[in-house]
């Protein structure tokens, strides 16, 4: 891998990750992002607030650093799915408000959608809970991770990857906004209904609202 393609891969990256953050699936220094990279991968450092462009940190698959900077501290997730599923070329962790919430219900996500298939399967599984940063954190990722390209974090939040950093970023903006059809329509009561002539009522009035005609 030369230093263009190098720098090419680092772009994308810190694009990915601020796209993250302009989404509002991450705040401050939440998750981190990584693409393949030569015969290893380049990762977000530690606590990047993706605003600050900064260097990615390379690391190879034994876990070995090139670079001043501290490697995310959920380095082992993005290594051992590298090392384990190899269609997977970036990687995304986050912390997204629904997938985030239902992770802390420490639910699967079941088959209400039929874009639940987009990750692989009939459910979206929620990985068993462990300390951030940890080795058991990672294999209870890769057990939730079977057969998926995306899982949640149970108390924590979801990890999706992709071909490329812009296929990783796509499936976790998809997971997201599943996560919150899911959540609403898990609402214990449905909302009332409006009669039809209430309905009439207000397509009569839509007829002469704003600039442009009803049904236009
Ligand atoms: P890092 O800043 O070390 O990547 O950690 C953020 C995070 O989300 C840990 O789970
Ligand atoms: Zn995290």
């Amino acid at each position: 891998m030369n230093e263009g393609s190098e720098n090419a891969l680092a772009g994308e990256l810190l694009a990915v990750t601020r796209a993250l953050k302009a989404h509002r699936l991450n705040v401050g220094t939440s998750g981190n992002t990584s693409v393949r990279c030569g015969d290893g991968f380049l990762i977000t450092p530690s606590g990047l607030l993706p605003e600050r462009a900064v260097d990615m940190v390379w690391m190879g698959m034994d876990g070995a650093c090139v670079g001043e900077l501290a490697p995310s501290s959920e380095w082992r997730i993005h290594r051992d799915i590298y090392a384990s599923v190899s269609g997977a070329g970036a990687i995304v962790h986050a912390h997204p408000p629904f997938a985030t919430a239902l992770a802390c219900q420490r639910v699967d996500i079941p088959p209400f959608h039929y874009m639940i298939a987009l990750f692989g399967g009939s459910s979206v599984r929620c990985a068993a809970y462990a300390t951030f940063g940890t080795e058991a954190l990672s294999k209870n990722v890769l057990a939730a991770l079977a057969g998926r390209n995306a899982c949640l974090l149970a108390n924590h939040g979801m990890v999706a990857y992709g071909r490329d950093p812009a296929h990783a970023l796509a499936q976790s903006i998809e997971l997201e906004a599943l996560c919150e059809q899911y959540w609403r329509a898990c609402q214990p009561e449905p909302p009332v209904l409006l009669s039809e002539e209430e309905m009439a009522d207000a397509m009569e009035r839509f007829r002469h609202y704003g600039a442009r005609k009803f049904g236009l």
